[in-house]
């Protein structure tokens, strides 16, 4: 079959010892590894142009003779300018090459060649600036699209090119991968036409069909790996509700819901309908109201006799929602429990005994709820909140709490829909794209130290008015002790020198859980005022009075992450201001928290921060361990994606045992270089 792709690299013409060594470097050791190397780009060497057609500053293919004898000019010491005059039917140009002696040994008076260049138009003169050149018939690099490739150090674009085109000839030979019907429902090129046509395409044309049909199994590949991984059976009965009145429950709140809240939950209310378990991720900007829709489901699964859970990052959360909740199912006689890890074992095995009977109909937690001594009479649905805090070894541990429940997760992270589309490949998604009436724009400003005191004052201000303030200062993990002191440091000094007369208080993730409920209750309540903190209130606290965030050192944190402080505040009626103190006079940094300024938008915000960091950096690498991709670009492929992730679920639906599926299989392994899979 497809065994020459493993020919030694060294078995194509022109590629010594030397050369596969430099090859080695990017990773290219066979013959496969060289055709499977995708150009970054392709360059147009196919404008042709007459020399009285050409434009200023056009790159051109100009088909000329050399007129002239080359002249050589020393400019100055360490510049010789070449010269020669070039002429074809229409006219004469002028060619400029700057320390380019081989130009007076190659080209020859009065023969015509190919040359491509840019051409500038300068003090009446017209000039092509250091082109290059091919005899005319015998052109290989000129007068076509060329590929550019990735380089390292010492190999050189033609190095490579020649290579390929050596080894473009095996594409005629290739036993496509493919299966005929995936290529024929979804329109894709043949291998052999792709493998050609990415390196050296016939036209723009042919170079795109090739790169989707390339793109596509690449995404193909990826996307079933993923599903493989996740371990999903379509074919698992999911939890029977017959019971949808969730008007009750609607009706009861103190808000009406907003036209998305309510198409979401419809969702949700059709995925119930069905016999496959719900696997659903709900994206919303911070303050969207989530949090009510996930009540709606878990209302749901209550009144059809099952029990609900809903898991949250961090205590403070997990206490809010309990509160929460406990107020909103109280009208209808459901229970709610709460589990933290901080619970002593006496309660926390009451927890588990009335989890188990059934006594607790929704029961709320943090990581605890994942721990060996929870189990449920009855679980229907299972919820993750702030689900990018979490990695997916955990919420599959929440899912197995219960059998084929229905699955919820959501986060206020937005991520790009293309990615999205990848990461929970195996959910559908629902977006909550529309915050409730009355919310005002949080403005934002990014400081530096000058603005100390004006910021402090502000503060004064709004606590005058009645209103609060957050102010955050970044903890870096390696250095925990020292920064834990220095943020302690700086609460002292604020409290003494800065709000002396003003309730402040002050947070942290080391603290013990009653003595943070504690604090946090008192903000909550409004007895203090100014809450000093490091990123434990970075997710979901909801005090909707608080109208100032200040953040130390924005420049340490991510957009996303600073989108979602901001989203702290906003969360009511009040004008709400957002303030980054940022020392670093850095460019990029500049850059990056100026569009905190610009934007509101959650979505683009996490786009951007996506584009900055690149998806390793964005996720956190236990997060996501995507591996990485040759050709497909996960925020501009997007419709190649969803048909790849449309095939992906119909292949495992119809069984990816097959046969014909031998090198998609073969491909995923390699991808998932260290996972083992069954097919
Ligand atoms: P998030 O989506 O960030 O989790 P929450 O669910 O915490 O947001 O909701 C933020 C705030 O908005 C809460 O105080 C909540 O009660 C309120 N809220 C939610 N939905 C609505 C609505 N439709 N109208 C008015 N307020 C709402
Ligand atoms: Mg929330």
């Amino acid at each position: 079959m497809n065994d020459f792709l493993d020919l030694d690299i060294k078995s194509v013409k022109g590629v010594g010892e030397k050369t596969a060594k430099l090859f080695s470097k990017i990773g290219v050791n066979t013959v496969g590894d060289l055709l499977y190397y995708f150009p970054r780009r392709i360059e147009d060497r196919t404008n042709f142009k007459k020399i009285k057609e050409v434009f200023d500053r056009e790159t051109v293919c100009i088909k000329a003779t050399v007129f002239s004898d080359i002249s050589s000019n020393i400019v100055r010491k360490g510049l010789i300018i070449h010269t020669a005059i070039l002429k074809d039917d229409t006219g004469i140009i002028n060619a400029v090459w700057y320390n380019n002696s081989y130009v007076k040994i190659s080209l020859k008076k009065g023969k015509e060649y190919i040359f491509y260049g840019q051409v500038t138009h300068k003090f009446n003169k017209w000039e092509i600036q250091s082109p290059i050149w091919e005899e005319v018939g015998k052109n290989l690099y000129l007068g076509r699209l060329l590929p550019v490739y990735q380089l390292t150090k010492s190999l050189n674009q033609k190095t490579i090119q020649k290579a390929v085109l050596e080894v473009l000839p095996y594409a005629d030979k290739i036993t496509d991968t493919m299966p005929s019907e995936i290529k024929a429902k979804y329109n894709l090129a043949q291998l052999s036409f792709a493998l050609k046509n990415i390196h050296f395409p016939k036209d723009i044309k042919s170079y795109e069909i090739a790169r989707r049909r390339l793109v596509f199994e690449e995404l193909l590949v990826l996307i079933l790996g993923l599903m493989l991984l996740k371990g999903r059976k379509l074919k698992e009965k999911g939890p029977k509700f017959t019971n949808f009145s969730v008007s009750h429950f609607t009706n009861s709140l103190s808000f009406k819901l907003t036209g998305a809240q309510e198409r979401v939950i419809n969702e949700i209310i059709e995925d119930f309908k069905k016999d496959v378990p719900m696997g659903r991720l709900i994206q919303g900007d911070v303050g969207c109201g989530k949090t009510v829709v996930a009540a709606a489901a878990l209302y749901i699964a209550v009144i059809n006799g099952y029990q609900g859970t809903m898991m949250a990052p961090t205590e403070i959360l997990a206490n809010q929602h309990y509160e929460s909740f406990k107020k909103l199912f109280e009208p209808f006689n459901i229970s709610v429990g709460l589990l933290s890890g901080s619970l002593t074992k006496k309660a926390k095995n009451e927890i588990y005994e009335k989890t188990k009977n059934g006594e607790i109909d929704i029961l709320i937690g943090t990581h605890a709820l994942i721990e060996e001594g929870v189990t449920f009479k009855n679980l229907g649905i299972a919820i993750t909140d702030e689900q990018h805090r979490f990695g997916v070894l955990q919420r599959a541990k929440l899912n197995s709490k219960g059998e084929n429940p229905h699955i919820l997760v959501m986060t206020a992270t937005p991520i790009p829909r293309s990615l999205a589309l990848i990461i929970y490949g195996d959910l559908d998604i629902s977006i909550i794209d529309e915050l409730p009436p009355g919310r005002q724009k949080v403005s934002t400003y990014v400081v530096d130290d000058s603005y100390r005191n004006r910021v402090y004052n502000f503060i004064k201000k709004e606590i005058e008015q009645g209103r609060q303030a957050y102010i955050v200062c970044p903890l870096v993990e390696e250095n925990e002790e020292l920064e834990l002191k220095s943020v302690l440091e700086f609460f002292k000094d604020l409290k003494e020198n800065v709000f002396p007369n003003i309730e402040i208080s002050y947070l942290h993730g080391k603290m013990k859980a009653a003595q943070k409920d504690k604090i946090m209750k008192d903000f909550v309540e409004g007895k203090s005022k100014v809450l000093v903190s490091t990123t434990v209130i970075e997710v979901g606290v909801n005090v909707p009075n608080a109208t100032v965030m200040v953040v130390e050192n924005a420049e340490r944190f991510g957009l996303s992450q600073l989108h979602q402080l901001r989203g702290r505040v906003g969360r009511g009626k009040y004008k709400s201001y957002c303030i980054l103190f940022s020392e670093s006079g850095n460019k990029t940094t500049q850059e990056r928290l100026d569009i905190m300024q610009k934007t509101n938008d959650g979505f683009k915000i996490s786009e951007k921060d996506l584009e900055l960091r690149g998806p390793g950096e964005f996720f956190g690498q236990k997060q996501h361990g995507l591996p990485s991709l040759k050709i497909a670009n996960l925020l501009s492929d997007l419709k190649t994606l969803k048909e790849a992730k449309e095939a992906a679920f119909q292949i495992l639906k119809e069984g990816f045992s097959k046969n014909e599926y031998f090198y998609l299989q073969k491909q995923i392994k390699n991808l998932f270089d260290n996972e083992s899979f069954s097919f």
